[in-house]
């Protein structure tokens, strides 16, 4: 039934990182692998239109940002000169000021331009959930920008399009109580921060117990709990060679989930990223290493919650790193389709 699936292309906020100056993946660009790979296939290939979308685009702006984000912080980024965030976020300096993974006589575009990349990732994000309210299901090629906080960012997540999009949604009356189911093999801290004491939007997180980002003292310089450990609604931390029960942790999550909520969700994010897969190329995500086995059967456990119970869910494809991670997008789609 490919006629069902909706599948999300922004190419604006798909623009790799090498024409910044920034040297972090060779890998080419996921989504365009995945499409490809998904033409390949004859029933794909012949209803392209059914399941691609690829605009318009809504339009997201100061105040969308405004919903998550600190004023100052949202008009730094959005000023002439975005440059200290874009390289708060990306990493781009070591803890002495000099450049890392950062060549600007490489760059074909000024790093500001990453505003208008982060900003459609946002758009893109935020399209997925339309689509999902529209037909239960959409998969959105990128997004997943959770380690962005209320005004830090680190992780490569300049704004948090998950919490943007969520609370667009609730502004415009489409949503009133939202779920964010996050996968990805990094615990979503700065969806945690932002969300700290709104009841309306509940925010599972289940990564690697150690490691990035958690890998910091307890409290911060001012004594208070270091913003990364935020707690979030259900907080599942995977001990190394856990593997064997993520899924049982992972389903019984989801139930805690459910049972939390006082009244079901409108719409579910699934922020899945494919780094927890062993095989994934990020070094700070080897802690947790599922199989190809398992990474299909932790994204079917989560879509078969979500549709036995008649949630809308958009997915985001989020972190996922090296030449073969276009395959645990794609083999969840094809076992959708
Ligand atoms: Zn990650």
């Amino acid at each position: 039934m490919v006629r069902k699936l909706k599948i999300v292309n922004h190419p604006e906020g798909d623009r790799p990182f090498s024409e910044y100056g920034i040297g972090v993946s060779k890998a080419g660009s996921r989504a365009s692998r995945v499409i490809r790979a998904l033409l390949a296939r004859k029933e794909f290939a012949k209803s392209r239109r059914q399941w691609l979308y690829d605009g318009p685009w809504p339009q997201v702006g100061r105040e969308d940002l405004l919903r998550a984000h600190d004023a100052a912080f949202v008009d730094e980024f959005l000023s002439d000169a975005p440059e200290r965030i874009l390289v708060q976020a990306y990493e781009l300096e070591d803890e002495a000021g000099n450049p890392r993974r950062f060549d600007p006589d490489k760059a074909e575009r000024p790093l500001r331009d990453l505003v208008p990349r982060a900003m459609a990732q946002t758009e893109g994000t935020l399209q997925a959930c339309n689509l999902a309210l529209a037909a239960g299901f959409a998969y959105y090629l990128g997004g997943g920008m959770h380690h962005a906080g209320r005004a830090q960012c680190w992780g490569f997540c300049p704004v948090n399009d998950v919490v943007v999009a969520a609370r667009r949604l609730q502004a415009e009356g489409a949503v009133r109580r939202v779920w964010i189911v996050d996968t990805d093999a990094h615990r979503s801290d700065g969806s945690a921060e932002i969300l700290l004491g709104d009841p309306t939007i509940l925010n599972l997180s289940i990564h690697m117990a150690a490691g990035w980002p958690l890998d910091g003292p307890l409290f911060d310089a001012d004594g208070r709990l270091a913003r990364c450990r935020y707690p979030t609604t259900v907080d599942i931390p995977i001990q190394e060679g856990g593997e064997e029960m993520y899924c049982e942790a992972l389903s019984r999550g989801l139930a805690l989930l459910e049972t939390l909520s006082l009244q079901p969700p409108d719409l579910a994010v699934v922020v899945a990223g494919g780094d927890p897969w062993e095989q994934d190329g990020l070094e700070s995500s080897k802690l947790l290493r599922l199989t190809q086995e398992q990474m299909l059967a932790r994204d079917l456990l989560v879509y078969d919650f979500l549709s036995d119970r008649g949630i809308p869910q958009a997915w985001l494809m989020a972190g996922g790193y090296g030449a073969e991670s276009w395959k645990i997008p794609y083999q969840f789609l094809t076992a959708l389709a």
